[in-house]
């Protein structure tokens, strides 16, 4: 008789291993291989047991990473030896339902390929179904109420499922076993189009939208964590009326596309920005835009770049189906800096001058969640993180020694919790001086540390004292770390690379408030994640205006050139030059702000007199450099003075008021001189400390040719540099920046 060797493995799967489909998984990967054994959920993930031949073991768990099911993230994988049992067959174990507290919530994911033929198939007991979902796809975030996930604890609790769906959920083969969302037309969300007043409009409701936007209506469309506006974009009258009635003068608008031939007509696309476009998370991408793209100038009047996304729940696909819209602009419905409208109550009241119609359904919103942006291209920067990256933790190399939550800044707002290892940032939370934002802010700040168990021992926060974030921190009676706003963005990069430095950071930043009380911006810092020296800075000038500095780009122009040139030309701004240097010679705030310094040039170019929106003279001195690639360098230089290492923007600002040159290749030579300047301050920083690495961190470095001409600077003399890749390069990183400052000055004994 022959005796087959066996082995028995147990095996501690870690990370986001529950509710999306992970132990069909493992059950169907060990009948493949012929393995008996069982698989079950505990309080802290999955664990497995497999017992066979040594070589099929051993490919079963190889094979378990490699072919994980889509939405899962497998942190940590154990394996030990265990005493043979030789049970037959594979089972998997009742779940105790006891799970909770480190087992992870999913963020929201598009329609997997599996339920999207479903909801194509007129046979299928889902056909035309806008809420079809399975383990591998569906809502997630946006419908959890409480933890551990389970239906009971989401906005799906009102709809018991009926027989054939509970079926689908307790068979641990089926796609659906414990898809907390499953649903169907017999027991799930229903949707309907309203009237602004509320009474619901006959008829089938995807068919009526189609038709009122081919008419040129403007349709309010309650998706996934918010509501947004649309209409065709290639109707000008519609987009305008749009503009019209939401207030909103220029700001580009986002647009969805029905698949990713339609993208291609409309942006340059490379392979990579395809990938993202097309991944779970579906975000807006920003793109170069084609010439000749058929859609009104109004989208995006101030920017050569258009914001795309694919759609990204069932609903969304069903707005396609059948019927030639074309792009649609989906843009979020609440006015500017408000935060998202989510019941349809609200959406009512508060849309009602807006939209021609809504389209509404009754699974209610958990919370509002942005979607995400990203600037697509070779090295694709996130600008805003939420619906589909947000609650995923990040894992950093640091453990931090207590549980920490930092506030974050006071534009594009985010909250992050970090205990351990794990960084859990929240999505965007918008601008705190808006009083419905602040609301919203403070709502999180009670709600996120009990939804996740995590109790924080510290607060940390950004240094400035006029931050609603900071004063708020006063008040809940914890123990505060304070941390520089430009230093939090430096740690923000470095821990998302799962690094702790040292590294040189570059910050190219609007303002940020300095450890001598100026307004810092454009920044030269040396430092790891618990300290930072600055090094230098841009030459500083004049902040005159307060907030009207942002708005007004005439006021930093004239500070610039004040500097510059001695005096303020006659006619070179839209006001008086007398008037101008008397505001400029009051006392005032001294500035490093690289935010303000585009603003200043572009006022001095004549091409943008007011900020409609944030950046708009940024974008739009940007779209003018890259018209002209090759144009070279303006003068510039370093000055060492007082210990630190000055940009001297001066020179510049002479040569272009004296250039004679056509504004692209000003402006591209304006380019140029910046990145060469910051990659020499970087590189000399570089040689004088030894440090190889250079953090490219702050919201200005969204302008691609200034961050493609540092890096392509830096890394041609050697050195290693970080730009962000999961976190926003803005203030919308600054949250993970001031937990992990806080954790490195606790481990280090600083404080
Ligand atoms: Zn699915
Ligand atoms: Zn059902
Ligand atoms: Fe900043």
């Amino acid at each position: 008789m022959r005796v087959t060797q066996a082995v028995r493995q147990r095996l501690e799967v870690r990370g986001r291993v529950q509710g999306v489909g992970f132990r069909p998984f493992v059950y169907t990967l060990a009948a493949s291989e012929a393995l008996s054994g069982f698989v079950g959920n505990d309080e802290r993930g999955v664990f497995i047991e497999v017992e066979g031949p040594p070589p099929r073991v051993a490919r079963f768990v190889e094979r378990l990473s490699a072919e994980a099911p889509p939405l899962s993230r497998i942190h940590d994988l154990a394996c030990a030896d265990v005493a043979l049992r030789g049970e037959p067959g594979f089972h998997i174990l009742k779940s105790t339902r006891a799970q909770a507290a480190e087992v992870e919530i999913a963020p929201d994911a598009n329609t997997c390929p599996a339920c999207l033929r479903e909801l194509l198939d007129k046979g299928d007991r889902r056909a035309g179904y806008p809420f079809i979902n399975c383990t591998h796809c569906g809502p997630r975030y946006t419908i959890v109420l409480d933890r551990p996930y389970d239906r009971a604890v989401t906005t799906m609790a009102s709809f018991p499922m009926c027989a054939a769906c509970q079926a689908e959920y307790d068979d641990p083969h089926d796609r659906r076993f414990h898809a907390q969302p499953n649903a169907c037309p017999r027991c799930g969300p229903r949707v309907w189009l309203s009237d602004p007043q509320g009474r619901e409009l006959a008829g089938a409701p995807f068919a009526q939208v189609q038709a009122r936007l081919l008419a040129g209506e403007i349709i309010a469309i309650k998706g996934l964590g918010g509501f947004h506006l649309a209409c065709r974009a290639e109707d000008d009258e519609a987009v305008r009326r749009l503009r019209a009635r939401k207030g909103r003068a220029a700001r580009p608008f986002a647009l969805m596309v029905p698949d990713v031939d339609a993208a291609h007509r409309l942006v340059k696309l490379t392979p990579q920005d395809q990938a993202l476009l097309e991944s779970v998370a579906r975000p807006i991408l920003l793109c170069p835009r084609r010439e000749g793209a058929a859609i009104s100038p109004a989208v995006a009047p101030s920017t050569d770049r258009l914001g795309l996304m694919l759609p990204y729940t069932p609903l969304h696909h069903l707005l396609f189906q059948g019927a030639a819209l074309g792009p649609l602009v989906m843009t979020s419905a609440n006015p500017n800096a408000e935060p998202l409208c989510v019941d349809n109550d609200e959406a009512l009241s508060r849309l009602a001058g807006l939209a021609d119609a809504l389209l509404l359904h009754d699974r209610p919103i958990a919370r509002g969640v942005d979607d995400s942006v990203i600037l697509g291209g070779p090295d694709a920067l996130p600008i805003r993180r939420a619906r589909g990256y947000v609650p995923e933790p990040l894992w950093l190399s640091l453990k931090s020694p207590a549980p920490i939550l930092a506030l974050g800044g006071e534009l594009k707002s985010t909250l992050c919790l970090l205990r351990g290892h794990e960084a859990i940032l929240s999505e965007h939370l918008g601008t705190l001086s808006n009083p419905a934002a602040l609301r919203n802010f403070l709502g999180r700040v009670a709600d996120w540390p009990r939804f996740f168990e995590i109790e924080p021992a510290y607060l940390a926060v950004d240094l400035h004292p006029g931050y609603a974030s900071t004063r708020h921190a006063a008040k809940l009676d914890r123990p505060i770390i304070k941390v520089q706003h430009h230093h939090a963005h430096l740690a923000a990069c470095l821990a998302e690379h799962g690094l702790e430095g040292p590294a040189i950071g570059l910050i190219a930043d609007g303002t940020g408030y300095g450890t001598d009380g100026q307004i810092w911006g454009g920044e030269i810092l040396l430092g790891d994640l618990a300290r930072f020296d600055r090094i230098g800075s841009l030459y500083p000038f004049t902040l005159q205006g307060g907030d009207a500095a942002a708005y007004d780009p005439w006021r930093p122009a004239a500070a610039l050139l004040l500097a510059a040139l001695g005096e303020i030309p006659e006619g070179s701004l839209p006001v008086p030059s007398a008037l101008a240097t008397r505001l400029m010679t009051r006392e005032a705030l001294q500035t490093t702000s690289l935010g303000r310094l585009f603003d200043g040039v572009a006022s001095i170019l004549g091409i943008c007199s007011k900020n409609r929106f944030e950046a708009e003279a940024a974008m739009a001195l940007e779209a003018l450099a890259v018209a002209a690639p090759q144009a070279p360098a303006l003068p510039w230089a370093l000055i060492e003075a007082e210990g630190q290492r000055r940009i001297d923007w001066r020179p510049t600002v002479r040569a272009l008021v004296a250039s004679t040159a056509p504004l692209e290749i000003k402006a591209a030579g304006f380019h140029a001189a910046l990145a060469a300047a910051f990659a020499e301050a970087a590189a000399r920083t570089a040689a004088a400390s030894g440090v190889g690495l250079v953090v490219l961190s702050g919201g200005c470095f969204i302008n691609t040719p200034f961050r493609s001409g540092v890096r392509a600077s830096l890394e041609a003399q050697g050195l290693r540099v970080l730009t962000h890749q999961r976190v926003p390069t803005g203030d919308g990183g600054l949250a993970l920046g001031q937990a992990v400052v806080a954790a490195a000055r606790l481990s280090a004994g600083l404080r």
